[in-house]
């Protein structure tokens, strides 16, 4: 049985690593299945991710209202 891990992949596409949780069976050949990861990229929704990560947390409306 595979479990699942983390695997980390490098875009040359956008050059940013980005992770992949996948259970790999011990058939899979890895090189092919990374680049084909890489390949898969979706480019700009991780540069938006990472532009969202970047930001400051905002503060939630809800919370703050209530809290006052
Ligand atoms: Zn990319």
């Amino acid at each position: 049985m595979a479990s699942v891990k983390r695997y980390r992949i490098f875009c040359h596409k956008c050059s940013h690593h980005f992770a992949v949780f996948a259970a790999l069976y011990h058939t899979v050949n890895m090189a092919q299945w990374m680049k084909e990861k890489a390949e898969a990229h979706d480019c700009k929704a991780h540069a938006d991710a990472l532009a969202k990560a970047r930001e400051p947390r905002p503060v939630n409306p809800i919370k703050a209202s209530k809290k006052s």
